[in-house]
């Protein structure tokens, strides 16, 4: 190919427009549900959340589900349950977003990376069994791109330690770990309603449990630590009275965004089924392509699929993740980074993480890209993100 061929050097692009990385779907039914809470008495704490924290839990397979304003808060809900405190040690994962880290640092914990495996790019087990002492108190895993962690040894090393299992499934809605769903197997799973996640919220998450103490935990915590719970309460004033038993946060979900949320929820199986559709055509479109290395699908991990996330090798290509990066954005492809290991973000380098600590992480920071994965791509569009790969990979290849 000769470089006036490539966009990137002022010739024509795979695409006339650009294709973003990820989009919510949203239809008719969606609307109409919103609307519906916006005429009805409650537009917080009213009815709906109820219901859609009935339906997450009922469809993971969890007693309890306690919906928050965003994923972020929580995971912080989640610490909090867990009795994390300052100077407790929690082991998490680098190859995520910030969030799954940052919560342990709301609480005072001190966050431990454990470096990922180098094929499915998951926390490893026997890491995390290395870097425990008698300061831990909790691990953080995370589905990352929607495959289950190695929960089996995960729960097994936590046990042993008596140690609590926070799991991060902000990735892996829908997903399963032999057999079972993601949301009934940790002490309390998370699930993030980020637009770009598996159904969406607008912002929201939410905690399952089969755990009472952390579910009651949870839910006093998202409103300020305040209960009207007559069981709890340490005096009786009247019928109006509440008591502020710890220091919570307003991290409430509204009723508006968790109607968009029911409304959602009956759409994931098939959202998930046009993930894999898309999921297929990738692999088959990249199989005879040296350059690159597809994602690794672990017997019994089934993924839901909520990030596509090839591997550039190297060694047989003339530039390195940035020149084929910027080369995709050039061909109209929005292709991303997941992550940068959070590790070496300013803020935690200032606490003093060096680099180095988690060489699998890092080394695949520098190798990696996310291509466009979302419910509503037409066949076009992944035709065209195959032929946008295949362009750049064949113009940089050794
Ligand atoms: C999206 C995401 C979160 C946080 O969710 P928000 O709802 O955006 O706060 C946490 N962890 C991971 C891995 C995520 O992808």
């Amino acid at each position: 190919m000769s470089k006036e061929q490539l966009a990137i050097h002022g010739g024509k692009s795979v695409r006339d427009s650009y294709l973003p990385y990820g989009r919510q779907w949203i239809d008719d039914k969606d609307i109409q549900a919103v609307v519906n809470v916006l005429k009805s008495d409650y537009l917080t704490t009213g009815p709906i959340i109820t219901r859609f924290e009935k339906e997450i839990a009922d469809y993971v397979g969890a007693k309890y589900a306690v919906a928050f304003s965003n994923g972020t808060a929580a995971l912080h809900g989640a610490c909090f349950a867990a009795g994390i405190k300052k100077n407790d040690e929690v082991i998490t994962t680098p190859m995520t977003f910030a969030a799954s880290v940052n919560c342990i640092l709301y609480q005072g914990g001190k966050p431990v990376f454990a470096d990922v495996d180098p094929k499915t790019y998951n926390i490893s087990p026997n890491n995390i069994k290395q870097l425990i002492t008698k300061k831990t108190k909790a691990i953080i895993p995370v589905d990352f791109t929607g495959q289950p962690a190695t929960l089996d040894e995960i729960i097994s090393i936590a046990n042993k330690h008596k140690l609590i299992v926070i799991e991060d499934a902000a990735h892996s809605l829908g997903a399963f770990y032999k057999g079972k769903k993601i949301g009934s197997i940790s002490d309390m799973t998370m699930f993030s309603f980020h637009p770009v996640k598996h159904i969406t919220t607008g912002e929201g998450g939410i905690i399952t449990t089969n755990n009472k103490d952390y579910f009651e935990k949870l839910m006093q915590f998202r409103t300020h630590g305040i209960t009207r719970n007559n069981d709890k309460l340490f005096q009786y004033h009247g019928p109006w009275y509440y008591e502020m038993q710890f220091l919570g946060f307003n991290y409430r979900m509204t009723d508006i965004q968790a109607a968009l949320g029911i409304s959602q929820l009956k759409k994931l199986i098939q959202f998930i089924e046009y993930r894999k559709r898309i999921i297929e055509k990738y692999n088959m479109g990249f199989k005879d392509l040296e350059q690159i290395t597809i994602p690794y699908q672990k017997k019994d991990h089934e993924s839901s699929w909520h990030l596509y996330i090839i591997r550039l090798n190297l060694d047989q290509l003339t530039v390195g993740r940035k020149e084929v990066f910027e080369a995709l954005i050039k061909e109209n492809i929005g292709v991303n980074v997941h992550y940068i290991p959070v590790h070496l973000q300013p803020y935690y380098q200032r606490l003093g993480y060096k680099k180095g600590i988690c060489p699998n992480a890092e080394k695949l920071y520098e190798e990696i890209i996310t291509l466009p994965l979302f419910p509503a791509m037409s066949e076009k569009d992944v035709e065209d993100v195959i032929n946008g790969v295949k362009k750049v990979i064949e113009f940089y290849r050794y």
